[in-house]
């Protein structure tokens, strides 16, 4: 049995590991691909003071830190189902290989992932024009055309945020109104370079081989389709935190699915962390989730020696 075990081994997961591997306690990751999005990020430009890395090259030094430590670590290893320790007792996660480990303490690190409009080009020219992070991407598409895809608070946000970065936004909404906030409607209203498109249907993803050149949509009122010629695409149709396993748990979920995590990165049950984009600790970044991995190692610690 661990004392603590991390179950995801993304940014959050690999550094709670070197955290409580640290503290010279029996440390474990499981995790079902370890190295978690970074793995499908190609450049990666605000992880502070490296000023440019890429995707597999980070996700291999993640691995070659951990690896520093004596920690066991597990990947290729679906979590299925969590069991809570009785009164102070071992926690049990089981896996879907029918495997199960037993821990004092676990931190939750199983990420998330964005929602894909599942059209034609698009995962053709993800990373080539098709992006879906504007803090990680805007700066890449500077002074160009781009598009961004859902008229929710993040695709307005995003919208807005763009706006001041790139030349000229569309953004795209399916429906016949966008569901953003009033306050953040406003605001997009009021910039010259942002163009809504209501009641639209995205349909395919252009491109010339190499890059996107322009996405196709049907206008849903007529049934016509059109043509936009621009540079990126920033979809921005949800983020999903994977919590499926978590269901029929008693870990506290918010009404999005995210872990609902203290300021020491505990959830509802004694002795369950989690962090980084499984969590409701908001905007979904690297280094905020190797922050929050390293808080809640911390935290799993504190739990230790007080029980
Ligand atoms: P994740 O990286 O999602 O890792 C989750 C881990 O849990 C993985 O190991 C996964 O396999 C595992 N897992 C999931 N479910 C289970 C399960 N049931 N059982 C066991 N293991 C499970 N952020 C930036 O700061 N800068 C960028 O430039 C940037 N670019 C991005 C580009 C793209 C295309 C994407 C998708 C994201 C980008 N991000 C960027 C966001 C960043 O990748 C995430 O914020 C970060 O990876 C979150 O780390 P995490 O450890 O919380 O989760």
């Amino acid at each position: 049995a661990f004392d603590t075990l991390m179950i995801g081994g993304g940014p959050a997961g690999a550094a709670a590991a070197v955290y409580a591997a640290r503290k010279g306690i029996r440390t474990g990751v499981a995790a079902e691909r370890f190295g978690g999005q970074v793995l499908d990020t190609l450049s990666i430009e605000n992880l502070i003071s490296v000023p440019h890395t890429e995707g597999p090259k980070l996700a291999a030094a993640l691995e070659e830190h951990v690896k520093e430590y004596d920690v066991d670590i597990m990947n290729l290893q679906r979590a299925v189902a969590l069991v809570p320790g009785e009164s102070g007792g071992e926690h049990e996660v089981r896996f879907e290989s029918g495997a199960s480990l037993k821990s004092r303490t676990l931190v939750l690190a199983t990420g998330a992932r964005w929602r894909a409009m599942n059209v034609p080009g698009e995962a053709e020219y993800r990373n080539k024009g098709v992006a879906y992070c504007p803090h990680c991407d805007g700066p890449l598409f500077k002074g160009k055309r781009v598009a961004v895809i859902g008229g929710g608070n993040s695709g307005v946000e995003a919208a807005i945020d763009l706006a001041g970065i790139v030349g000229e936004v569309t953004l795209i909404e399916f429906m016949d109104e966008l569901r953003a906030d009033e306050v953040l409607q406003k605001k997009l209203a009021s910039l010259p370079n942002v163009e809504v498109i209501k009641g639209a249907r995205t349909t395919e993803v252009n491109g010339d081989g190499s890059r996107v050149t322009g996405l196709t949509y049907e206008e849903r009122a007529s049934g016509e389709m059109r043509e936009l010629a621009l540079e990126g695409v920033f979809v921005q149709i949800g983020l999903v935190p994977n919590t499926e396993w978590l269901k029929d748990s008693p870990i506290e979920l918010s009404e999005r699915g995210e872990i609902v995590v203290d300021a020491r990165g505990m959830t509802s049950v004694p002795g369950i962390f989690a962090a980084g984009d499984v969590t409701t600790v908001p905007y979904k970044q690297i280094v905020i989730a190797m922050g929050e991995g390293s808080k809640a190692a911390l935290g799993a610690f504190d739990h230790l020696i007080r029980s």
